[in-house]
């Protein structure tokens, strides 16, 4: 039962104002509640206050007013480099665009993100290897981004966001750049993420991918309401 599950992403009037001039709400005073293990998408028109509200989530950015609870912790309370080492061992990101770095290889992309693990080399290429044997990459473990599809990039992304095992998978518009089939098995991927038990928060403008999730929020005019899935 999710309603018993611990809860991993807690807002509590929680709400981000850019100071300008002139101030932007981006993100009105909002109450939500993501427990372990759910899978929430996000739906709202271009500019709704989506990312800022993944952004919070993810300790990207603080809220200007309320609070704003990870795994339990108010993370108000906390300096930055607390902040810093919560999102780095709890969170991980998947963007539209992926973010790999063009001229180091599938594997060593995801190394890059163990940036906390101080272990031995050999011990974060295994990993990465892991990781990109999880998402279906291991063929292509060796392969520059530029070498690979679309859904193979973000796969690779996928892989580094788990490679450090977070307890929540942050997507903003994983599927925005991919066609409709290649779309079709980055969605498969997180369903499968999802059944493994990870807690995944995926915005998204198609209602196609919407649907995917156990329940939806939506966002417009940076106000917060939720929403069964269609
Ligand atoms: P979405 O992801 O739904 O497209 P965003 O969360 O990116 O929307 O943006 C919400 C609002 O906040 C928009 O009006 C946007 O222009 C504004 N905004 C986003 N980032 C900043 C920023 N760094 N400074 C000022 N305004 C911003
Ligand atoms: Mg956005």
């Amino acid at each position: 039962m999710t309603t018993s599950a611990a809860p991993v992403v807690e807002f509590r009037g929680a709400g981000l104002t850019y100071p300008g001039p002139p101030p932007v709400p981006a993100l009105r005073p909002s109450d939500v509640t993501i427990r372990q293990g759910e899978y929430v998408t996000v739906v709202g028109p271009s500019g709704s206050g989506k990312s800022t509200f993944l952004n919070i989530a993810g300790l990207l950015d603080a809220p200007t007013t309320g609070r704003y609870f990870l795994d339990g912790v108010d993370t108000g309370r906390l300096d930055d480099a607390d902040r810093t080492a919560l999102r780095g061992r709890r969170i991980g990101f998947v963007f539209q665009s992926f973010h790999l770095l063009p001229h180091r290889s599938a594997t060593e992309n995801v190394m890059l993100a163990m940036v906390y693990n101080t272990g031995p080399r050999t011990d974060r290429r295994a990993r990465a290897r892991e990781a990109l044997d999880r998402v279906g990459l291991a063929p292509r473990a060796d392969a520059l981004p530029t070498r690979l599809s679309g859904g193979e990039r973000q796969r690779v992304a996928i892989a580094r966001a788990l490679v450090t095992r977070p307890s929540l998978l942050l997507c903003d518009e994983p599927t925005g750049n991919l066609d409709t089939a290649t779309a079709e098995s980055v969605l498969g991927l997180l369903d499968d993420l999802h059944r493994d038990g990870m807690t995944l928060v995926v915005i998204t403008h198609d209602p196609g991918v919407a649907a995917r999730g156990q329940r939806t929020v939506t966002i417009r005019d940076g106000v917060l309401a939720e929403r069964a899935a269609a």
